[in-house]
């Protein structure tokens, strides 16, 4: 089949499936499958594609399966990351984290990734700041070996750090922790490519989406140096609630900060 007609029924069929970037994701699986990028798949209609591979993906889509796990792969922060099941996909939002942290300069420091995931917040800080001395850590061994090939792949020098939460990292401190925690309540509605494919354990924090907060606030003071923040993505109407949580812990709350639709993203507590 050719690439005009194959891209024009699958725009339709991934509009019928509830799916609204059709016509670009429709693009991005056929320039996946040619190796090509989307520009050169616009500009030749009448090249051939093969059909079933294309089907195949095609299908998965329609299926709802998100498109970064079909490619394998997602770009953050200008890079491009391997995603797989085993990791919650990158999101734009969490660059707002990214930003805030290089924010604090280049003075070296000890710098931990709490629940790292694909790596995304480990590798870019490390990239960004190579004075930092960097840890990842994640309770998914799954998730830590495809955090290590993006650190291997994007020649970020990181350490791993198999625990739950603080669990295994014994006495060490750090100056700086940045955390992507699940913060999603049990029960929440979601998006099916969200709820029947990225992994719970990345998404959900108890009933109400409070409980992964609550065990940093409780745990987390004695693991900061003195000056030390913790940096924490929040979800869109946590802002408030989670700052006081620290709060009331003892914790000092410095700032909270937006991400570029102006919703409150990062709030950093320190001691
Ligand atoms: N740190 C990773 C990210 O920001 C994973 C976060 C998570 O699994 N909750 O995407």
């Amino acid at each position: 089949m050719t690439l005009g007609p194959w891209l024009a029924t699958a725009e339709e069929r991934l509009a019928e499936a509830g799916i609204e970037s059709g016509r670009l994701e429709a693009q991005v699986l056929a320039g996946h499958i040619l190796g090509v990028d989307r520009t050169w798949v616009l500009a030749h209609p009448e090249a051939t594609l093969p059909e079933a591979r294309a089907g195949a993906l095609l299908a998965r889509r329609i299926r709802r399966e998100p498109l970064a796990y079909i490619l394998g792969y997602r770009e953050f922060y200008g890079r491009r990351f391997l995603v797989s099941p085993a990791v919650l996909i990158p999101r734009q939002e969490t660059e707002t984290l990214v930003e805030a942290a290089i924010a604090l300069g280049s003075t070296p420091m000890a710098v931990l990734d709490l629940g790292t995931g694909s790596g995304i917040l480990a590798v870019t800080l490390k990239l960004e700041r190579p004075a930092w001395d960097v840890t990842a850590l994640d309770v998914s061994l799954t998730a830590l070996m495809v955090a290590q090939q993006n650190a291997e792949a994007l020649g970020a020098d990181v350490r791993f750090c198999l625990s739950d939460a603080f669990a295994a990292l014994g006495e060490r401190t750090f100056d700086l922790i940045v955390t992507n925690p699940p913060y999603i309540g049990v029960g929440e509605p979601l998006m099916p490519e969200v709820g029947q494919f990225e992994p719970s354990l990345a998404l959900f924090a108890g009933p109400t989406g409070f409980s992964f907060y609550e065990r940093l606030a409780a745990e987390g003071l004695r693991k900061l140096n003195g000056g030390g923040r913790m940096m924490m993505e929040v979800g869109h109407t946590q802002a408030a609630d989670v700052a006081n949580l620290f709060v009331e812990q003892g914790w000092v709350h410095f700032d909270t900060v937006a991400d570029l639709s102006g919703t409150p993203r990062v709030v950093v507590v320190g001691r």
